[in-house]
């Protein structure tokens, strides 16, 4: 590809501005402090699934995981999908500013550097099917799992599974279509290296993309699945 440095001088990656309030912070793509700490951070979430539980809410697993446990074990989702995460989310998948990645896996890194329990062994993006990858022209989830495996010192693999249906987006569909709409969505081509895996993805709604491919790394040989996304969706 022809350098294209007139693209790059105009593009958001340049100005060292804060990405929503446009105050001077002196770093290239970057948040505030004060719009940092005004982000929608999930306070209370179900251990399982990641989903926002109410205030004061001291259960472990929402009422759902108690039911019918998703097949991965935990979910860290850092924020709730709501503004402006949704906007900046947006800007990366949509407009292509990769930059946005590195800012957000940037506050995920930060919180998981932080806990107690054991990190996996393996970081692995959801992946997107070719020709949708094609046309996009990278992976978000790749994007993200990058500099989170670096920070956290976790080796990425991106040639684990691949997407070999290429599914309707699971927005699209009414609730009780996605998880057919997703089976047998992915395929994974060796026994994973690491018994525990961790699945990246920018924002998890349902689930059901995430519990999908954890079903077919179980199913390679994985054992204990987590998710992490920037963002977590309502049911
Ligand atoms: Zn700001
Ligand atoms: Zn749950």
């Amino acid at each position: 590809m022809v350098y294209d440095w007139k693209h790059w001088l105009q593009s958001p990656r340049f100005p060292v501005h804060c990405r929503l309030c446009a105050v001077r912070t002196g770093n290239a793509v970057s948040l505030c402090t004060d719009c940092i700490a005004d982000l929608p951070w999930m306070k209370s979430a179900c251990h399982q699934c990641g989903c926002a539980l109410p205030a004061g809410d001291i259960r472990l697993r929402c009422g759902s995981c108690q039911q019918q446990p998703p097949p991965f074990e935990a979910t860290t989702a850092i924020l709730q999908y709501r503004p402006p995460v949704d906007y900046l989310v947006q800007r990366l998948k949509f407009s292509g500013e990769l930059a946005i990645a590195s800012l957000l896996s940037g506050l995920l890194a930060r919180h998981l550097s932080s806990r107690q329990a054991c990190m996996p062994g393996l970081v692995v993006p959801v992946p997107l099917h070719p020709t949708r990858l094609r046309i996009r022209g990278f992976n978000q989830a790749t994007e993200l799992a990058r500099p989170l495996g670096r920070i956290l010192g976790i080796a990425v693999d991106t040639r684990l599974c691949r997407r070999t249906r290429n599914t309707e987006p699971q927005s699209l569909l009414p609730v009780k279509s996605r998880r057919e709409n997703l089976r047998d969505a992915f395929r994974v081509y060796r026994t994973p290296t690491t018994s525990h895996i961790a699945i990246v993805d920018d924002v998890m709604t349902s689930g059901h993309t995430a519990g999908e491919l954890a079903r077919a790394l179980k199913r390679a040989g994985a054992e204990r699945l987590e998710v992490w996304a920037i963002a977590r969706a309502g049911h």
